[in-house]
């Protein structure tokens, strides 16, 4: 029989301290304050055995996000599988650049939303906003619904198709997307965690990684209201070639907003009034 102590050891050093820790605590169910004031605490074989398989899958590279089956984003826990993107900090300045435009009733298009995390901290956020949220893939979208009844309940209209099709003829005051938009033969999709996510939410196939955000900015103008707002996240490399489409389709105003790294993540624009 192993103590918590005994057991947080070995996790520790195969997977380090905080993944540790939070695996451990998944099993027991107890906060880390816990393990820390019971460490001779004796697990059961069965909590014995889980910790061991979290351990090993973790070793093999599976995000511990899935491992727990949920991550926190913009104060709020949002469940997550491999169906969908692990929400990232990253994204949490598009949140914040989109709430910044958000007045009163407003309407608001999240397109490709995955977890349903943008979504659904906009419609927290903004009691008044009426948030759609547009997905592809159903397994995806179920994931998504699922986080918006827990969190947001009735707030949100979900709708399956790609991109712009199930808003046919419609027009809204906002759109948010954090389209895939890593380039095909980017060596960092083969690594890490990024393997165990959806690839089609990480790229869309295209050599510079720009083919879903060019499609949206293309299309955007025709789903906007006059003085509309399109905020986009996108790579690290990608905000001048973004900024260029947006000048393209007419967006007169336009800024780039840093995420908390400093670099270059999100791209506004607005339509002329
Ligand atoms: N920021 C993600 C990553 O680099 C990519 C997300 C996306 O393509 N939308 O892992």
């Amino acid at each position: 029989m192993r103590t918590i102590h005994a057991s947080l050891q070995e996790a520790e050093d195969s997977i380090g301290k905080v993944d540790a820790r939070v695996l451990v605590c998944e099993v027991l169910g107890v906060d880390r304050a816990f393990l820390a004031t019971n460490p001779f605490h004796i697990l059961t074989e069965t909590q014995d055995a889980r910790i061991d398989m979290l351990v090993a899958q973790r070793l093999m590279g599976h995000p511990v996000a899935y491992l727990v089956g949920r991550r926190e984003f913009y104060g709020r826990d949002f469940a997550v599988d491999g169906h969908v993107l692990i929400p990232r900090p990253d994204t949490e300045t598009l949140v914040e650049a989109a709430l910044k435009r958000m007045a009163g009733a407003c309407s608001v298009l999240d397109l490709g939303t995955g977890s349903g995390a943008i979504a659904v901290t906009l419609a927290c956020e903004r009691p008044e906003a009426r948030v759609t949220a547009v997905e592809k893939d159903s397994q995806t979208l179920q994931v998504a619904r699922s986080n918006g009844e827990t969190l947001a309940p009735g707030r949100i209209e979900w709708l399956e198709g790609s991109w712009f099709a199930p808003v046919a003829g419609r027009r809204f005051d906002v759109i948010v997307s954090n389209p895939p938009y890593v380039a095909a033969k980017d060596p960092h999709l083969g690594q890490g965690d990024l393997r165990f996510e959806p690839e089609g939410a990480l790229t869309d196939g295209s050599e510079d990684g720009l083919g879903s955000v060019r499609a949206i900015v293309v299309a955007a103008r025709d789903y906007l209201v006059p003085g509309g707002w399109l905020l986009l996240e996108h790579g690290y490399d990608q905000a001048e070639a973004v900024a260029k489409l947006l000048e393209e389709a007419g967006f007169e105003s336009r800024e780039s907003i840093r995420d908390l790294a400093g670099i270059p993540r999100v791209a506004v624009g607005r339509l002329p009034a």
